[in-house]
């Protein structure tokens, strides 16, 4: 039944991006499309450059909707195996940290010893990357971001805090909808994919926000995500 539940709940959020697809890429093209009929009617007027610039603003912005729901949708298999999430952690450290520094950010990761966990290593890689992107992009004037792993002996707990300025409620209720930014050039994706990807590594997300700072936490339960003792 868990699994029949899981499924469906996937084919539904599969089935709601590819809906509002349509309306999210069509968009971009027909800006673009614009575009360039004014500029082939206007060809002697001087102002190129703007539009040049927002033609290619929009297609990379369709690019990126287009690579992010291919990610997402892509009906492969997860391919658990046994990882050590601080190792993960660790090896992201220097991409994570690059992108706080231009952000006039600091950076720190704080890790106790962990079960090795049983997920697939490609997608938590990408949960954490599209987690600590959203906390980066949260602090607009600087701030702290922190990667931190717990243990409980029932689960493990990774959470990605930032100080930046929080959600509304609004936003907190409809998290993880597809397509859903208050971006200027967010795609509203990344955050489908950590629940698309929490989904289907057995793993479930938490999150707490306030004015000052944003937490989420992905929880591995031990039941379904740690290895096996004699395995
Ligand atoms: P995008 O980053 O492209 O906007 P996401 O799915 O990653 O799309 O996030 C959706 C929205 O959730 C963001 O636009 C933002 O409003 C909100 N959000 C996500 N993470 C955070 C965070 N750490 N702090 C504040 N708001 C956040
Ligand atoms: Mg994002």
């Amino acid at each position: 039944y868990e699994k029949d539940a899981a499924r469906l709940e996937r084919l539904n959020l599969v089935g709601e991006m590819a809906a509002g697809m349509g309306h999210e890429v069509r968009n971009p093209l027909t800006t673009v499309r614009g575009f360039l009929q004014v500029l082939s009617k206007k060809m002697e007027s001087q102002n190129y450059k703007e539009y040049f610039q927002l033609m290619i603003q929009e297609l990379d912005r369709a690019n990126s909707i287009i690579t992010e729901f291919l990610l997402l949708a892509k009906n492969r298999p997860i391919r658990p195996k046994k990882i050590d999430l601080n190792q993960i952690i660790n090896s992201l450290r220097p991409l994570i940290e690059a992108n706080a520094v231009l952000s006039n950010q600091t950076f720190e990761i704080q890790s106790v010893e962990l079960p090795f966990l049983e997920v697939d290593e490609k997608e938590i890689r990408q949960l954490i990357i599209n987690l600590a992107r959203n906390a980066i992009e949260a602090m607009h004037s600087g701030g702290h971001l922190l990667i931190k792993t717990s243990y409980s002996g029932d689960e493990v707990i990774l959470s990605v805090h930032d100080t930046g300025m929080g959600m509304d409620s609004e936003m907190l209720e409809n998290l993880g909808t597809p397509f859903i930014s208050t971006k200027e050039n967010g795609t509203g994706l990344g955050l489908a994919m950590c629940y698309s990807i929490a989904l289907r590594n057995h793993a479930v997300i938490q999150v707490q926000s306030t004015p000052k700072g944003t937490t989420f936490f992905v929880h591995f339960k031990r039941s379904q995500n740690f290895g096996k003792l004699n395995a």
